[in-house]
């Protein structure tokens, strides 16, 4: 029976699937780690649903679930706290990192929450993008670990480094400045430019205001960072093929004039180049009461793991996704 189910899924990989070697993991995990429910009970994404303003109780809250997430990983991630004042706030930067320092990419997301209006949850600015990361980093964690033996080694290609950044106080207290806001991505860029660690990033991607209901179109923000703004395009198209969806996030038409002010802003203006999953226009909820968890949307929330973890692998083999790797599946069937 199982060589059955073996040859039966040689037979369907060679037919269509070779371009998208971890379906199986996707669809074995989203629906635990990143659902939406009534009562938004998802494990990755529910401990981000309450207010999360710098130094607030919600704020160390979240600091505990992603440190325990982290420490619950099979790897061995490494924990820089950065804590810091400012304007009368206290903030939190939370970094991990694994592999190589030498080279690395960054993938990050801010998990403050606007003081104001009062109870203001951020939905989208920036919880599901927060778990999107923490999704990522369990991926990451699954592939390097205990998936190595079963799938096709090269997949993992030229793994360098990686770090995930959870930036605090992006947002502004009063009116957005240069000074009231980006506390979080202005102290960790300045530090790290001192001691040497942006030198070693080789592409900073920020991801924020992602996962709601409203249709977005995320343009391309840097000449810089085209090539991989066009592999998120060509991923896009796969994802559309495989999971039958038409929406189109990402745009073929040549980059966008437009530069947002945000995370990646410390980063861009010190040369490191930058990423911006951003949508612009924004989505209507933006900074109001109604961006919270009844306006997310798991499907697309879903859609950005998926395209993000095939961005991760891609970018560790440029030249060999995609690839065949029948072992994954197979052993997903017969476990
Ligand atoms: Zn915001």
């Amino acid at each position: 029976m199982l060589f059955v189910w073996f040859l039966l899924q040689l037979w369907f990989l060679q037919g269509c699937v070779c371009e998208f070697p971890f379906k199986s993991y996707y669809d074995s995990t989203l629906a635990d780690l990143m659902s939406i429910n009534e009562t938004y009970s998802g494990p990755l994404l529910s401990p981000f649903n309450k207010t999360r303003v710098p130094g607030s109780k919600g704020s160390k809250e979240v600091q505990e679930f992603v440190l325990d997430e982290f420490k619950s990983m099979n790897q061995n991630w490494a924990v820089e706290l950065q804590n810091f004042e400012e304007n009368g706030y206290e903030f939190t930067n939370m970094i991990f990192s694994l592999g190589s320092n030498d080279s690395y990419l960054a993938l990050a997301a801010h998990y403050d929450s606007k003081l104001e209006p009062d109870g203001f949850i951020g939905g989208i600015d920036s919880a599901a993008p927060c778990a999107m990361l923490l999704y990522l980093s369990h991926f990451i964690d699954d592939v390097i670990t205990e998936d190595l033996s079963v799938i096709d080694p090269t997949l993992l290609g030229q793994f360098t480094g990686v770090k995930i950044i959870f930036f605090d106080g992006e947002e502004a207290f009063k009116e957005w400045t240069s000074t009231d806001s980006l506390y979080g991505s202005r102290h960790a860029a300045a530090k790290w430019e001192k001691d040497g660690t942006l030198d070693k990033m080789d592409l900073f991607v920020l991801l924020d205001l992602l996962g709601g209901k409203e249709s977005i179109t995320v343009p391309n923000y840097t000449k810089a960072a085209r090539a991989f703004y066009k592999n998120l395009l060509q991923i896009e198209r796969t994802y559309n093929k495989f999971y039958g969806a038409s929406d189109k996030i990402f745009q073929s038409s040549v980059s966008n004039n437009i530069r947002i002010s945000d995370d990646q802003e410390p980063f861009f203006t010190r040369g490191v180049k930058t990423l911006h999953l951003i949508p612009f226009p924004f989505p209507s909820s933006w900074h109001t009461l109604a961006d919270d968890y009844a306006h997310l949307d798991e499907k697309h929330i879903h859609k950005w793991c998926i395209i993000m973890c095939e961005f991760i692998i891609k970018y560790w083999n440029p030249d060999k996704v995609p690839l065949h790797p029948f072992k994954p599946v197979i052993q997903e069937i017969t476990s």
